[in-house]
């Protein structure tokens, strides 16, 4: 089936063609800058068929998510560079949403009542929904009779326990503003978590601790297959240090930065979600490998920026395994973590008492492209492994899963 995947941001559309009977993306592409200048907005769109490597750019009047995607229909459809000959062959529509809320703990086909639960994960995320919903507007006028399947990164999450989703605030304002903790990155952990139990062999009384470490990174506790425990939180703010984000911390300090610096809520947000982590400890970069060329020139901040990344997984590895009750594998996945020896090491070092006997030169020497790999020695009673995540193909294939139910 050819599923076209969307992730459609504020004022982007990123889309890939999948066709899941082969396992491939056959296209992918942009649109850019929707609606930043309202009905006169000129945006671009940037396609690649990576079946004949034929590549099409444009700048055209791009005022909404709606004409971006007869853009992207276009492209597809198109004689050159397009990849199918018809509408009908692009088969249904999977959409990555950000936010389901405690309404979703799975792929959905988009119905009424599905897009009405979606309008009320608004508040939840403010700048992601109204977006997603933009997105799945723009589809359903220009393909009305293709299916849809909403994929949530939050949804894998919904398998926690009270104990670890609440947060110590009073029970009346959890219940008013349902403030709790609902994690995020859930189609990476449900893929890279689903690649490892097949390694592992087995299911049941499996205890995994899955490391999504990219520009923005979480961590999840998946016993028994489910998620056990996540550290984002209500937002993607809470957990480990990350590219912009500061992660944990106390919560005190926010109030102390509004009253200190004169910031407003929205203020000190952009502050903890865009200034701090990565970039605002070492003073470099966001990004690892600039952070990383940084320490080899001898900067002291870049290092204790690493060191406390480094430092905070494992405290996690450590209170994750305490949680679950064991360890039997520790995951690393994503741009950081595929990429990234230095803080794998970091993680992983003096594990030996959990049974984590790490492997360091196969951790210095990951063949590329990177592909799955263990990095624990033979006979390593906790296994390590690298697997690259691919949320596209799980979204592409909750997508077909959904569809065909349609067809029977
Ligand atoms: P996002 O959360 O935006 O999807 P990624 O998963 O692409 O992020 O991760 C981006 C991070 O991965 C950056 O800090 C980048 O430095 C790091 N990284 C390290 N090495 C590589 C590499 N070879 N290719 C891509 N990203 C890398």
């Amino acid at each position: 089936m050819n599923v076209l995947v969307v992730n459609a941001g504020s004022s982007s559309l990123k889309y890939q063609l999948f066709d899941t009977a082969n396992n491939v993306v056959v296209a992918k592409g942009l649109c850019e800058r929707i609606g930043i200048n309202g009905e006169s907005t000129i945006g671009a769109i940037s396609h690649t068929n990576l079946l004949n490597k034929k590549e099409y750019k444009a700048e055209l009047p791009m005022a909404n998510h709606t004409v971006a995607t007869k853009y992207v229909v276009d492209a597809l459809l198109h004689a050159e560079y397009g990849c199918v000959k018809s509408m009908a062959e692009i088969e249904a529509v999977g959409h990555r949403i950000v936010h389901g809320g405690a309404y979703f703990s799975e792929s959905v086909l988009l119905n009424d009542d599905v897009l009405a639960k979606l309008e009320l994960c608004r508040d939840l995320a403010p700048l992601h929904t109204p977006a997603h919903i933009q997105g799945i507007q723009g589809c359903l006028e220009v393909m009305p009779d293709t299916p849809q399947v909403l994929v949530f990164d939050t949804a894998f999450h919904q398998t926690m326990a009270p104990e670890a989703y609440m947060y110590g605030i009073s029970y009346d304002l959890y219940e008013k503003y349902a403030l709790r903790r609902y994690g995020f990155h859930g189609t990476s952990h449900r893929y890279v978590a689903g690649e490892m139990l097949k390694i592992l062999g087995k299911t049941e009384g499996t205890k995994i601790v899955t490391c999504h470490l990219g520009n923005g990174s979480s961590i999840s506790a998946i016993k028994d297959g489910k998620v056990m425990d996540t550290t984002m939180g209500f937002t993607p703010l809470a957990g480990v240090l990350m590219g912009t984000r500061c992660g944990d911390m106390d919560p005190a300090v926010v109030p102390f930065i509004m009253s200190k610096e004169n910031m407003t809520p929205d203020e000190v947000n952009a502050y903890l979600n865009k200034k701090c982590g990565l970039l605002g400890v070492s003073g470099v970069s966001s990004d690892c490998r600039d952070v990383t060329a940084a320490i080899e020139a001898g900067n002291e901040r870049a290092k204790l920026a690493m060191n406390m990344l480094g430092y905070q997984i494992k405290k996690y590895i450590g209170s994750y395994t305490a949680a679950m009750g064991g360890l039997d594998a520790i995951v690393f996945t994503a741009g950081i973590g595929e990429n990234t020896a230095s803080i794998r090491e970091l993680a992983c070092q003096d594990l030996e008492y959990l049974g984590v006997e790490f492997d360091k030169e196969a951790n210095n020497s990951v063949a590329r492209p990177v592909k799955t790999t263990c990095l624990s020695k033979d006979g390593s009673r906790v296994k390590v492994y690298i697997i690259p995540t691919n949320e596209e193909l799980v979204i592409a294939s909750d997508t077909e899963k959904l569809v065909k139910t349609l067809q029977k």
